[in-house]
């Protein structure tokens, strides 16, 4: 454990209330690292709904999610809090100096005084493919996001799904991207329950360029089942819409159904729950582990609306609650950022 990260706080989640408790802990001087599974922030506003309008942000009469993400990132900025991002926090354990250790899913390794879990409705993961036998060559042969692009130069791909990653990705491995494309696999079969699709109307459009010069394939169905020999996946039925199964040969499956999110390790914690929901008091928003605060879409209380607003609410509470475990012979009084002078000290406004 010695290259692990020390700091006051740990922010598991970087979604709108995790970002602002950034800002709470901030105004208080609790220094905070923030981590997401995802690989950017914003939570649900981003992956969800970027581009649609919220109109219920005090004094914001309409921003999109994007711009909400944006702006909380601006505000958030003097406090200088860490970012991880892409990784799951899986560990959070009291120890015995009272601290918590915290691990995630790469291995960063945290040693904190004070945990606050902004996990929303939980991590979210990609979908997976529901087919039979499937599981055991997922990493190696099916796959639901792309790491190493390299690992499918020279490959016959079946690429599954009709949003801009499916689309992205089979034209970024497709043969006509010869020129200089170092991921050019030898052949790219692109699958889709319906001929209509989520993604940029540009992609589909050149898509089907791609299939017209028969660079690419584009088939119409549903994987059903797998083939294998050798102990290999060796290819994928597919159930066409007139019924008939095909057996399409391939090396690597790319599947991308878009993500779903699961309460996943959080649950494991030890912190008392109601109906996948983490119970906290409404004076400081803590857990039933003391020194573990909760805040957003993934706590519950009496009362208790999942909105951004009340989650803001939340922050400031909690970061006052937390505080006494951080500086425990200090008291701490409230100030106002328009007149404190520490306060414009600390946002960097002098
Ligand atoms: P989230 O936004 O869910 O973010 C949680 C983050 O934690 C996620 O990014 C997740 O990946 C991460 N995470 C979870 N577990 C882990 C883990 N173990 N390790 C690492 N990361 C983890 N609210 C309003 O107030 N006004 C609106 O107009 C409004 N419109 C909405 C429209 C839609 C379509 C939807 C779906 C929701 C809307 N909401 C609205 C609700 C609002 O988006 C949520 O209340 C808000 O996003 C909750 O923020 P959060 O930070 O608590 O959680």
């Amino acid at each position: 454990r010695a290259d692990a990260i020390e700091t006051d706080a740990v922010i598991v989640g970087a979604g709108p209330v995790g970002l602002f408790q950034v800002f709470e802990l901030g105004l208080l001087e609790i220094k905070a690292h923030i981590i997401d599974s995802l690989a950017y922030p914003g939570g649900q506003c981003i992956e969800l709904y970027p581009d649609k309008p919220i109109y219920d942000i005090p004094a914001v009469p309409m921003c999109t999610g994007k711009e909400l993400t944006d702006n909380l990132l601006k505000q958030i900025e003097p406090f200088g809090a860490g970012f991880h991002l892409g990784q799951e926090v899986t560990v959070v354990q009291k120890r015995e100096d009272g601290r918590f250790f915290v691990e995630t899913s790469k291995g960063t390794q945290f040693l904190t005084r004070t945990v606050f879990v902004a996990g929303g409705v939980g991590s979210f993961q990609p979908r997976t493919l529901k087919v039979d036998g499937v599981e055991k060559y997922e990493g190696s042969q099916v796959h639901y996001r792309v790491k190493s692009p390299e690992q499918f130069a020279g490959k016959n791909l079946l690429i599954i799904g009709g949003g801009d990653s499916a689309l992205d990705w089979a034209l970024n491995f497709c043969a006509a991207n010869a020129d200089g494309n170092p991921h050019k696999a030898e052949s790219v079969i692109l699958v889709h329950r319906r001929d209509g699709f989520r993604a940029a109307p540009a992609s589909v459009a050149k898509m089907k360029e791609l299939c017209d010069a028969m660079e690419m394939q584009f088939i119409v169905g549903q994987a059903t089942g797998i083939e294998e020999a050798d102990g290999q996946l060796s290819g994928v039925k597919i159930t066409g819409n007139d019924g008939i199964t095909r057996i399409v040969p391939c090396d690597q499956v790319l599947a991308f159904f878009g993500l779903s999110p699961k309460l996943g390790p959080i649950a494991d914690w030890g912190l008392a729950l109601e109906r996948k929901q983490i119970v906290v008091d409404t004076e400081k928003f803590e857990t039933s582990v003391p020194g573990i605060f909760a805040v957003g879409d993934v706590n519950t209380y009496p009362g208790k609306k999942k909105l951004i607003l009340s989650g803001f609410h939340e922050c400031a509470l909690a970061a006052f609650g937390a505080a006494p475990y951080v500086f425990p012979e200090k008291r701490i009084h409230l100030q106002y950022t328009t007149t404190s002078p520490k306060l414009h000290k600390v946002l960097g406004v002098e």
